[in-house]
């Protein structure tokens, strides 16, 4: 891929037709006239995982796009850094293999993607407890049995719940009679010991919503995925997917560094443009997708767009980083805290999943908690974080860990709790603008990929229709 650093435009893919096709100027320096506005098919707002997708689907039926990020990198919320070689995710993130679209999307073996164990260890009672997946992990699940997670009506109804998600498709789990994932876990008889232990911890920390209010759409979505396919990490950080879905854009589609300030949609008889913050303005003859994260969606198309999630608090989380010389638990396994005490919600060895998260002989630690604790100083977290894990692992093995870095994300994912509509929201909002984004769908990579697929596939669809009423036609170059 040949990304634009910064707005050094120097040729854009070229619109032909009764007005003529301009090749297009550098943005930078120069006053942009209207008669000189660098034009393309289509602008794609936000390089996520929702505007890489409908970049790729647009480029799979050639027509020319720009994507225009505002930060120095595509992935929006999945990223990862280099920190003393360590790979650090912005936040804790698992790859669901058996995620549908993701798997009609991505080249998974060019991922390298490493398993987690499927089951979790749950401290509670001072000491940690094994939950496993009987379908891959016979034994330990027998052995499980008898553990104080839950009763063995609890497991019973774990094997129910997961043949009901698994022979129901997808379009039926994702638009099914919907309340929140708590009234479900009840209605079905799971006892409080079960809910508080593992769900609350598991889920909770899927949805950064430890009180389970989030849409049992999702639980049930989830839970499928989970149950066909595998918990894994790209061996070169989460941001590996992002990275290979721009890597198969056309060279210089792709402009970073580049705030889109405003978005001005066409009437059908103009064109959309959309004006960055340095003034420059880009049109799209098309239209224009809008793939931002859904704050900044309701500021850019003011009073265009209903808030889906109106009064409801966002998800938020922090994920704090250590280096240790040795993982006192050695096995790709999830840890949850089921004690009911405590910030820590989940946590696990990142180098023990793949060893690539780390340089050789060292350990990387990954602590997750749910909300940003936005008052409280990134010192104060490290040492709250540290004082209740040396309950976990021993004082003197958690003293010894080097903190590297924390991540706080106050806009993880929307509030997902009912009602939701995940399933059927149509992407076209006026006449050249189109919406995606987690919040249009639902809030997990799946859900991201698909609505920027679907956006593109509105505007493919609105095409002739628009080019008839103008008398043009597309000549890609
Ligand atoms: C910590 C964390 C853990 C998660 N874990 C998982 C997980 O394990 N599994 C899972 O399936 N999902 C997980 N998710 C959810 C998943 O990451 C998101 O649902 C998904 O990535 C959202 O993609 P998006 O493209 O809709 O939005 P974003 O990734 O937010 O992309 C929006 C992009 O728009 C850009 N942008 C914003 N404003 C402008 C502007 N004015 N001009 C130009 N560009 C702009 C942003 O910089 C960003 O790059 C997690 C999320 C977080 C934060």
């Amino acid at each position: 891929m040949n990304v634009l650093l910064s707005p050094q435009i120097s040729s854009f893919p070229k619109f032909a037709g009764p007005t003529p096709s301009k090749t297009l100027k550098p943005l930078a320096g120069t006053p942009t006239q209207a008669s000189r506005r660098p034009q393309t098919g289509v602008i794609v707002v936000g390089a996520g995982l929702a505007g890489l997708a409908a970049a790729t689907r647009l480029h799979s039926e050639k027509v020319p796009f720009l994507l225009v990020e505002a930060s120095d990198a595509v992935g929006g919320r999945v990223r990862t850094d280099t920190v003393d070689g360590f790979l650090l995710d912005r936040g804790f993130q698992i790859f669901i293999t058996a995620y549908p679209e993701a798997r009609k999307t991505l080249d998974y073996g060019a991922l390298d993607l490493q398993k987690f164990y499927s089951g979790a260890l749950i401290y509670c009672n001072g000491r940690f407890h094994r939950v496993s997946d009987p379908f891959r992990h016979f034994s330990d699940a027998l052995l499980s049995l008898a553990n104080p997670i839950g009763s063995v009506l609890d497991k019973l109804l774990i094997g129910l719940t997961r043949l009901r998600a698994v022979t129901r498709s997808d379009e039926e789990i994702l638009s099914a009679d919907e309340v929140p994932i708590i009234e479900l876990l009840n209605r079905t008889g799971f006892s409080d010991s079960v809910v508080d232990r593992f769900f609350r911890p598991f889920f909770g920390g899927i949805f950064f919503d430890r009180e389970l209010e989030t849409t049992s759409r999702l639980f049930d979505f989830i839970f499928k995925c989970l149950a066909l396919g595998d918990n894994t990490l790209p061996a070169r950080g989460i941001a590996a997917i992002p990275e290979q879905l721009a890597g198969k854009l056309p060279p210089d589609s792709v402009l970073l560094n580049s705030k889109v300030a405003s978005i001005d949609s066409g009437d059908g008889s103009k064109p959309s443009e959309v004006r960055l913050q340095g003034g420059e303005v880009l049109r799209g003859e098309l239209g224009v997708i809008v793939a931002v994260e859904e704050p900044e969606a309701m500021k850019l198309l003011e009073g265009k767009i209903a808030g889906k999630t109106p009064g409801k608090r966002p998800r938020s989380t922090a994920c704090l980083y250590f280096s240790a010389d040795r993982a006192p638990v050695q096995e790709p396994v999830l840890i949850l805290n089921g004690s009911g005490a405590g910030i820590v919600n989940n946590m696990f060895f990142a180098t023990e999943v793949a060893r690539s998260y780390g340089p050789e002989g060292k350990t990387l630690v990954s602590v997750s908690v749910i909300g940003s604790f936005e008052c409280v100083s990134d010192e104060k977290l490290t040492r709250a974080a540290v004082g209740e894990l040396s309950g976990w692992f021993g004082g003197s093995v958690v003293e010894s860990w080097r903190h590297l870095r924390t991540y706080r994300i106050g806009f993880a994912q929307p509030n997902q709790s009912p009602p939701t509509d995940i399933e059927n929201r149509s992407s076209r909002i006026g006449p050249g603008v189109y919406v995606c984004g987690d919040y249009w769908s639902s809030a997990t990579f799946d859900g991201a990929l698909v609505s920027g697929r679907r956006a593109a596939q509105a505007l493919l669809e609105d095409r002739e229709a628009l080019l008839k009423d103008r008398g043009l036609s597309l000549s890609v170059v």
